[in-house]
């Protein structure tokens, strides 16, 4: 048997392969230059484009571009007029922002623990840190694959509780015939590099509650009511700041791009289906278990996640990561649970057992390489080095 690179043998690649990338064409670049030299490079008429044809793809009466996916969060968070100790439930296993966008609203973040076999927030464990000042619940579609809106749903009319859906692992997935986007009161997407489709930085909030998009407009413009365009349209400089905002704003430039990425999101989510399946083939009975696929969910695949199996292997997740990393197998780990970071563990006085199902997963996840543009080659890089730490480390 060959040594592992992580022993000093040869590795798979020389060339290392991320964990996700981005694809910029000329057409992309066009469009983008395009509006370098027209009259609005920012607050012009691709804004309100981009937002359409996001909401016509997601199925909502209205979406509200912003300057990244953390701002989208923000914004929709915002957006409830929340007061200082109402609480908003986040599940333990997400990326910071999820959370972040509840604290800087003032509220308080409580952390609810995920399903073993999916990592989505488990609706039982949701109820369970339900109290008097829950006012929302953040669904994450954790990887892309979309949540129990169903379970959820009746819990958040049950408990008086907005359910609000933090979409940016799952734009273009969807639940029960719907698409991700309109399964939530309001959905938050990214458009950074790693996610389906980017802008660079950016984000949108998706809803067909017309009153919080108007929030939301206002707070990603310093919290100012009507549009500039309305003030010279009306021939006034009149404007109100109606409430503390941010500029969160998205460029035209930004729009642009996405518009022109928007065109081919269709073609790379049949390539993320299709990496994942060969990966879901290839991997049965070894020791590497991808997460659960539910019924009536068709996934975006933005992270495909594995638990590394401990009654398989001598070594642990720890040393799986490092042996594929020296393969130059670009994998990752999604994510520390938010309860054990210095933040929450100060300010809201989080520690890592409240959530158990979350610390079992991170200590046993990796995230393997998956983004469009990777060929066949670069799939079967991955498994011949899965296999090759599995053979070497093999229980
Ligand atoms: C990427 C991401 C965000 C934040 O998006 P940015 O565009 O990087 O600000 C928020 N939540 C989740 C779950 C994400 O994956």
């Amino acid at each position: 048997m060959s040594r592992l690179a992580v022993d000093g043998g040869v590795p798979v690649r020389d060339v290392p392969l991320p964990y996700t990338r981005h694809a910029v064409d000329n057409a992309d670049i066009e469009a983008v230059t395009r509006v370098l030299r027209s009259d609005w490079l920012t607050t012009g008429p691709l804004v309100e484009e981009f937002e359409r044809a996001v909401a016509a793809m997601v199925g909502t009466r209205c979406a509200v571009a912003v300057s990244s996916g953390s701002a989208a969060v923000h914004a929709m968070v915002d957006s409830l007029n929340l007061g200082s100790g109402d609480e908003v439930i986040v599940p333990a296993l997400t990326f910071v922002a999820t959370a972040n966008a509840v604290a800087h609203t003032g509220a308080v973040p409580v952390f609810a623990d995920v399903d073993a076999e999916t990592l989505n927030v488990a609706p039982a464990a949701a109820e369970r840190v339900l109290t008097k000042r829950s006012r929302a619940l953040i669904a994450v579609d954790f990887a892309g694959q979309a949540c129990d809106y169903t379970r959820l749903g009746e819990l958040a009319v049950s408990r008086g509780l907005r359910l609000l859906s933090d979409g940016c692992h799952a734009l273009g997935g969807r639940y029960a015939g719907k698409s991700v986007g309109a399964l939530a009161a309001m959905t938050a997407f990214s458009f950074h590099p790693s996610k389906h489709l980017t802008t660079a930085e950016g984000g949108m909030v998706t809803t067909d509650d017309s009153d919080g998009a108007a929030r939301m407009r206002s707070f990603r413009n310093n919290g100012i009511d009507a549009d500039h365009h309305r003030r010279l349209a009306d021939g006034t400089w009149y404007y109100e700041a109606e409430r503390l905002g941010y500029n969160y704003r998205l460029s035209d430039l930004q729009c642009a791009l996405g518009l022109s990425q928007l065109r081919r999101l269709g073609t790379w989510l049949e390539r993320r289906r299709s990496i994942a399946a060969r990966y879901r083939a290839a991997l049965p009975d070894s020791a590497f278990r991808p997460l659960a696929l539910v019924a009536d969910v068709e996934h975006a695949y933005h992270l495909f996640v594995v638990r590394v199996l401990p009654d398989r292997l001598r070594v642990g997740r720890d040393q799986v990561f490092r042996a594929l990393r020296a393969e130059g197998i670009g994998v990752n780990v999604h994510y520390i649970p938010l309860t054990r970071h210095a933040f929450y563990r100060h300010h809201f006085g989080t520690r890592p057992d409240l959530c158990p199902v979350a610390e079992e997963a991170y200590s046993k996840i990796l995230s393997l390489p998956i983004f469009p543009a990777m060929s066949d080659q670069d799939v079967d890089d991955v498994l011949e080095a899965l296999h090759r730490v599995e053979a070497a480390y093999r229980r």
